[in-house]
């Protein structure tokens, strides 16, 4: 398993730092740490499968991504993106559009999308400018083609959780990254903290299919701490820094921190290898505080490493789903 240097540190330091007494008798157990779900090591496991799945199509797929300004946010998500597709050997088409395009135009860029039968998948980059209706722009995209599943189609297949559904990519990764650690979700109490249509719903409406029993938390929720205490496993997607930690988490359970934040500050030695040494933008956290809710939790992701590289891994299985049907 490869833990960030970052994460390693913490991990010696913090967490489990042996105690005199342990150190003065090398034949007491050491205390075992939590699994770190290691989102990068699945992904690398997996790959070769999906690799194995775009050789096997009659023609090289290609992405549509769609940007309607320059948020820096967004174009290091598309960057992300655009790096895998590469990776995978898929074609991948950037479209910009400005920030003052008019609703009628950017429909007309999806409606070329969709005609272009090269064109296998269409991300439309959220969030959109103010001013431009998100769901009528969503609804344009054909929903043979649409790899987030957030039109009203493929929102009812996931939603009644058909077999032939796309399931939006956060919560197919976080399915995924589950199972490849054998942590099942059947019968399982599972707190979800979130309800955007993005992530919090359809990783809900995931786990419900899966069977487990579901408590959908939001920022009215009466009392978050006792619906996180009476689940067996916490997913935190509120956009949230600190939201939860080790006070809220009770031992044992499995924590999955789907929350991604830059604060300001410098980034992590692993962000700043995987941007090919660029130093200026800021570091990445969750919405867990790792270091206090690890000492308690089985099992727990890191940010960055843990949903975010599952995440753009499903969202291209997405893509070959789409490609196959
Ligand atoms: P959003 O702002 O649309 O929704 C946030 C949700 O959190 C809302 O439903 C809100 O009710 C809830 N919330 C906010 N504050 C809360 C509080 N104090 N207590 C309880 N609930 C609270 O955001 P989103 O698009 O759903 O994204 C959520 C987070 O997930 C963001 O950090 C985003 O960057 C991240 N994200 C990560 C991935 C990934 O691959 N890891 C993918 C998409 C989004």
């Amino acid at each position: 398993m490869h833990i960030s240097k970052n994460l390693a540190s913490c991990y010696r330091d913090s967490v489990f730092k042996p105690t005199t007494k342990r150190a003065a008798n090398p034949q007491s157990p050491r205390k075992a740490g939590p699994t770190i779900l290691d989102g990068r090591a699945c992904r690398e496991a997996l790959m070769p499968r999906l690799s194995e799945r775009v050789k096997a199509l009659p023609t090289v797929p290609t992405l549509a991504i769609i940007q309607v300004g320059d948020r820096p946010d967004s174009t290091s998500f598309i960057n992300a993106k655009k790096a895998f597709a590469r990776k995978l050997g898929v074609n991948e088409k950037h479209i910009k559009a400005s920030e003052d395009v008019s609703q009628s135009e950017l429909i007309d860029i999806i409606g070329e999308c969709n005609r272009d039968a090269a064109i296998k998948g269409i991300i439309v980059q959220l969030p959109l400018p103010v001013g431009l209706d998100k769901d009528a722009v969503i609804e344009a995209i054909d929903p043979r083609k649409d790899v987030d599943a957030l039109t009203a189609v493929s929102v009812k297949g996931w939603l009644e959780g058909r077999e032939d559904a796309i399931l939006p990519a956060t919560a197919r990764g976080i399915r995924t990254l589950l199972g490849h650690y054998k942590i099942d979700l059947f019968g399982k109490r599972i707190a979800v903290i979130g309800r955007s249509m993005l992530v919090g719903k359809p990783i809900a409406a995931m786990c419900l299919n899966e069977n487990a029993t579901v408590s959908v938390c939001h920022s009215k929720t009466p009392d978050l701490a006792a619906e996180l205490k009476a689940a067996d496993i916490i997913i935190v997607a509120a956009g949230r820094p600190g939201l939860v930690g080790g006070k809220h988490v009770r031992k044992g359970q499995v924590v999955i921190d789907v929350g991604i934040n830059r604060p300001t500050g410098e980034k992590l030695d692993e962000e700043i290898e995987e941007s090919g040494g660029q130093k200026e933008a800021p570091a990445l956290v969750g919405d867990v505080d790792f270091i206090s809710a690890a000492k308690k939790a089985s099992a727990i992701t890191p940010v960055p490493g843990g949903v975010g590289p599952m995440t753009v891994f499903s969202l291209f299985e997405n893509l070959i789903d789409l490609c196959q049907k």
